[in-house]
């Protein structure tokens, strides 16, 4: 078995008895990138120098017998998190030549455990976006079938897990950006409970949604990535001083009596059908485990896309007003005077959709216009918050689809908005509400795409999300099936 196969707890195993070293398996990862990279485009950038130095220490460290959790594991970053001295473009070409002077806290956290960069990930333009296309630097193809999206905004990270291109990721979802595509990739992606990770150092979306999160080739893997960087960090005001669990010592435990909901508002028309009967054959073997499960409803979430679309670009108006040209990246040259700058280099230096959520965005929040929209919309995201919170009094986690179809083709919804903003339309309620939810692959498609399932649990129940999907996961081999690409297709 090649090395970039295997996952963080199979590697550090191996890494403990002395069986690799951590350079075999960033060497191992390399030749793969150099091998399926042309297709995939999963990179933004790749940190080929710096990742094999890090390897060699890495290597020093166990040797001295200190091997921690991700030590010495190549792992990629969407590129939108902070990593000092590397390039963070967050997908636009405004941010082309940011170089930041800091590691954002997550980058902080996993640096304590000597992992190894191997490179920033491509992504939707300021994460706007469910099928990365909307990058500046070009489309990320799915594995599965490189004439697919791999889902978005995250889709560099869910295509370089699945490609076997590094051994995890870290993605981040604002409406369900690390949940979809690793539905359409095949791989396990958790967006923590909003609080739980701190969001310093990752480029603002719309603060009050963002949240970091593991991307990863199993369960395991997630939960170790979501130890290392949870918790409290006072550089973000919005995180907050929660105990953070032994993620990894609640698998293994026994799901009997353990109570599931099933949304009915959840299996609307449009859903394809493929992605219901493996949801259904889910909920069944979750049930020959020993959990029980019942309809449910969440009366207000037929809302959550409209509400979504007015609190995200509120926020993002917002945050996107700093790049004006003085403090970071482009700036156009040859202007008239500072209105003229400003105009010229937002013009030049943001694409069509980051344009399209300024303007809504602007609007919702304009003089009176803000009760009809943006308050309304806030208003709205308590009541779907509020149906949450009745459903938990009588169930331990929600089970829904991830995305209503599986991968679609690359440029089948550029041309229309509206039909890009449904790609969320299951995942965006638990950004609303602030709840942690998973996804996990659940079955293929007739086509031989992967489809995933949702698990929603009550705020800081990341453990509930993991034990089910785990328990799950060990008792189905979706989760072991690889995407054909590269030499693997010979
Ligand atoms: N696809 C959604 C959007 O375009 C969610 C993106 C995200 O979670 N970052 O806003």
């Amino acid at each position: 078995m090649e090395l970039y196969r295997l996952t963080i707890h199979e590697l550090q195993e191996m890494l403990r008895k002395g069986e690799v070293t951590s350079r075999d398996i960033t060497e191992s990862v390399f030749r793969r990138i150099e091998e399926v990279e042309g297709k995939t485009r999963a990179f933004i950038t790749l940190m080929k120098e710096q990742g094999l130095k890090q390897a060699e220490m890495a290597d020093i460290r166990i040797k001295e017998g200190k091997l921690s959790q991700l030590t010495g594991i190549p792992l990629a970053i969407k590129d939108n998190m902070c990593i000092k001295g590397i390039k963070t473009t967050c997908g636009s070409k405004i941010l082309e030549n940011y170089i930041p002077p800091y590691d954002g806290t997550v980058i902080e956290r996993l640096k304590e455990h000597m992992p190894v960069f191997i490179g920033k990930t491509n992504m939707d333009e300021f994460a706007m976006g469910s099928s990365t296309e909307t990058s500046y630097f070009g489309v990320t193809h799915n594995p599965w079938d490189i004439e697919r999206i791999p889902g978005g905004s995250s889709g560099g990270s869910a295509s370089a897990v699945a490609a076997d291109e590094c051994i995890a990721a870290l993605g981040s979802d604002t409406g369900g950006s690390i949940r979809q595509p690793a539905a359409c990739c095949g791989i396990v992606g958790l967006k923590p409970t909003y609080g739980r990770v701190s969001r310093f150092g990752l480029v603002a979306f719309a603060s009050s949604l963002d949240q970091i999160g593991p991307m990863t080739k199993d369960v395991r893997d997630c939960s170790i990535l979501l130890s290392v960087i949870s918790g409290h960090d006072k550089l973000d005001s919005t995180s907050i001083d929660v105990e953070v669990a032994d993620y990894e010592k609640c698998l293994g435990q026994d799901i009997k009596g353990l109570k599931i909901g099933v949304p009915r508002e959840y299996f609307i028309e449009g859903i394809a059908p493929d992605v219901v009967k493996s949801l259904w054959s889910a909920v069944k073997e979750l049930e020959k485990l020993g959990a029980t499960y019942k309809e449910v409803s969440l009366p207000h979430s037929e809302h959550a896309v409209a509400v979504y679309y007015l609190i995200a670009p509120a926020e993002a108006s917002s945050n996107l007003a700093r790049y004006d040209g003085v403090k970071y990246g482009h700036r156009a040259s040859g202007t008239k005077g500072l209105m003229d700058m400003y105009t010229q280099t937002r013009s030049e230096g943001f694409g069509q959709e980051v344009k399209r959520r300024i303007m809504l965005g602007t609007y919702a929040l304009s003089a009176g216009y803000y009760d009809a929209y943006y308050k309304k919309a806030s208003q709205v995201r308590t009541l779907i918050k509020r149906d949450f919170d009745e459903v938990f009094k009588e169930c331990d986690v929600l089970l829904t689809p991830t995305a209503p179809t599986p991968a679609f083709k690359i440029g089948e919804k550029t041309d229309d908005p509206l039909q890009m903003y449904l790609s969320d339309i299951f995942t965006i309620p638990a950004n609303l509400a602030g709840i942690p939810g998973i996804s996990i692959p659940c079955g293929f498609s007739r086509e031989g795409l992967p489809i995933g399932l949702q698990l929603l649990g009550k705020h800081f129940d990341e453990e509930k999300l993991l034990q089910v999907a785990y328990a799950f996961e060990r008792h189905t081999d979706y989760h072991l099936k690889k995407p054909v690409i590269g030499q693997d297709a010979l």
